[in-house]
C-alpha cells in the first residue's frame, strides 16, 4: 500500500481535543488506502517547559545564572514531551478504530550522530515498522528524537520533528510528507508580523531552505535540505481547517514566479566586534577557529578597512550564544592580542530570498532603499546568490519586514 508521513506540530496536539482532531485527519487519510506514519511534537509550550527544567537543575546552588549541563541528560529530559503526545495519539486513534501503536526514535531505530541537543539523522531502520504496516497497524513515531551513537537518547535541534517527518518519508519512500501547524501554508512572510502576508501555492526547495535557515521557522531547515536532496513531495497545512496548503518542490514546477518571493527574519541575533586585531595572514582563522570549536553559529562576518596594521572584525550569531563566544575569544585572546569586544544584542537580520535575483539585479539596492524610506540605518550587509540579508536595530524589525514585503509587492490586494 502507498505510505503517507503525516506530522502534527505542537499546537496541534495542545490537547486530548486537538490530538482527537488531528486522528481524525489520520483516519481520513487511512480510509483512503495509506499506510500512515504519524510523527508528532510535544504539546505546545512542554519543550520550553522542560528545556528551563533542565536549565534551573543545572544552576549552581544560590546562583541566579545557569549552568553548564551535561547533554545527554538535557537529550534524556526533553525528549520526554514526545513520547507522551505519541502515546496519547496511538490510545486516541486505536479508539477510533485504527489500529495504530506508538514508536520511539529508539525502538525504530532512528540512528543519529552523538551532537545530543543537535543531532543529525544518519539512518532510519524501516524492516520493524514495515512488517507492522503488513500487519494492518499504522505508526505513530515521537519527533525530535532518535539514538545516538552511545546508544542514548539523542535531540535534533528545536523544531526537529519536521526533520524527523521528512527523513521518515524519504526511508519509508512516502507518497508524500505532509506537515500540519497552526498557519494554513507558508506565507510570503510570517502572518503574525505581516497580516497582509500571502499564502504561497509553490515554493522551490532551495527558497524555502534559505527563508527557513535565516528565520522562517515554520519548516526546520535541516527538513527542508533532506526534503531537497531525497526528492520528498513537501506539503504544509492547517491542523485546523480543510485548506490547500503549500507544496515545496523542483523549482521547474512553479510557474509563476517574483523576483522576492519572502521575507523572513530573525529577532534575537548579536552584533559582535574585536576591536584592533591585526590585518595579517592567518587571524580570521585565529578567530572563526575557536568560535566554531566552541560550537557558536557564527552567520554574517565582516573586516573593516585596516589602519596602521590594525583592523576590526565584525560577525553576528544567536544572542544566546554571546557568552560561548567571548569565552572561545578570551580563550584565543594572547595570539589575536586584540583590544576591546564590543556586543551589540539588541539586534535583529531581516532578510530576503528569491530564485529570480539570479537572473535580475537591483534587489539589494530596492532593499535598501525601502528601509531608508522608514529611516531605519543598515549595520550589516550580507548577499547570495538568492538572498540578501541586513542586520538593523531590534526595535525596527516589525517594520522592516513590513515595509519589505510591501516593497516587493508581495501584500495582498
Ligand atoms: P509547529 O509547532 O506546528 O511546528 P511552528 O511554530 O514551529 O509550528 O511553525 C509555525 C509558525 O511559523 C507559524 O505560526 C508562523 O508564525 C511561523 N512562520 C514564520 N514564517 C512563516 C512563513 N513564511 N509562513 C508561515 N509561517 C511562518
Ligand atoms: N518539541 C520540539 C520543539 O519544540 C520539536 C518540535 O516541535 O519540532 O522544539
Ligand atoms: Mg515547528
Amino acid at each position: 500500500m502507498p505510505r503517507l508521513v503525516m506530522k502534527f506540530g505542537g499546537t496541534s496536539v495542545a490537547d486530548l481535543g486537538r490530538i482527537r482532531a488531528a486522528a481524525g485527519k489520520v483516519r481520513r487519510e487511512v480510509e483512503r488506502g495509506y499506510d500512515v506514519a504519524v510523527v508528532v511534537s510535544a504539546m505546545a509550550g512542554q519543550t520550553n517547559q522542560l528545556v528551563e527544567h533542565v536549565r534551573e537543575a543545572a544552576a549552581p546552588p544560590g546562583s541566579n545564572g545557569y549552568g553548564l549541563y551535561d547533554a545527554r541528560e538535557y537529550d534524556a529530559v526533553v525528549a520526554s514531551g514526545e513520547q507522551v503526545t505519541s502515546g496519547l495519539m496511538a490510545l486516541v486513534l486505536q479508539e477510533m478504530e485504527v489500529p495504530a501503536r506508538s514508536w520511539q526514535g529508539w525502538q525504530i531505530p532512528i540512528r543519529t550522530t552523538g551532537a545530543h541537543g543537535a543531532a543529525r539523522i544518519e539512518e532510519i531502520e524501516t524492516e520493524a515498522m514495515a512488517r507492522k504496516f503488513d500487519e494492518g497497524l499504522h505508526a505513530v513515531v515521537s519527533g525530535f528524537q532518535g539514538i545516538g551513537p552511545d546508544g542514548r537518547v539523542s535531540t535534533l535541534g528545536r523544531g526537529g520533528s519536521d526533520t524527523s517527518a521528512v527523513a521518515l518519508a524519504a526511508a519509508l519512500e512516502a507518497e508524500r510528507c505532509d506537515i500540519y501547524t497552526d498557519v494554513d501554508g507558508v506565507y510570503t512572510t510570517d502572518p503574525r508580523i505581516e497580516r497582509r502576508a500571502r499564502k504561497l501555492e509553490r515554493i522551490a526547495y532551495e527558497e524555502m531552505l534559505e527563508l527557513a535557515s535565516m528565520g522562517a521557522k515554520v519548516l526546520q531547515t535541516r527538513s527542508v535540505e533532506l526534503a531537497m536532496r531525497y526528492k520528498v513531495r513537501l506539503q504544509v497545512l492547517s491542523s485546523f481547517e480543510d485548506l490547500p496548503g503549500t507544496l515545496v518542490c523542483d523549482e521547474e514546477e512553479i510557474v509563476e514566479q517574483n523576483v522576492v518571493s519572502g521575507v523572513a527574519y530573525q529577532r534575537d541575533e548579536a552584533k559582535v566586534t574585536l576591536l584592533n586585531v591585526p590585518d595579517r595572514p592567518g587571524v580570521a582563522a585565529a578567530i572563526f577557529g575557536p568560535l566554531a570549536d566552541a560550537g557558536v553559529n557564527v552567520d554574517m562576518i565582516v573586516q573593516n578597512i585596516s589602519a596602521d596594521g590594525m583592523t576590526d572584525m565584525t560577525f553576528s550569531c544567536p544572542t544566546d550564544e554571546v557568552a560561548n563566544a567571548r569565552a572561545a575569544l578570551e580563550g584565543a585572546q594572547t595570539d589575536l592580542r586584540h583590544g576591546e569586544l564590543v556586543v551589540d544584542d539588541e539586534v535583529a537580520k531581516v532578510t530576503v530570498v528569491g530564485i529570480g535575483m539570479r537572473s535580475h539585479s537591483g534587489v539589494a539596492q530596492k532593499m535598501f532603499a525601502a528601509l531608508a524610506a522608514e529611516g531605519i540605518n543598515i549595520k550589516v550587509i550580507t548577499t547570495s546568490e538568492i538572498k540578501v540579508s541586513v542586520l538593523i536595530d531590534r526595535k525596527y524589525m516589525e517594520l522592516a519586514v513590513q515595509a519589505l514585503h510591501k516593497a516587493f509587492g508581495l501584500t495582498t490586494a
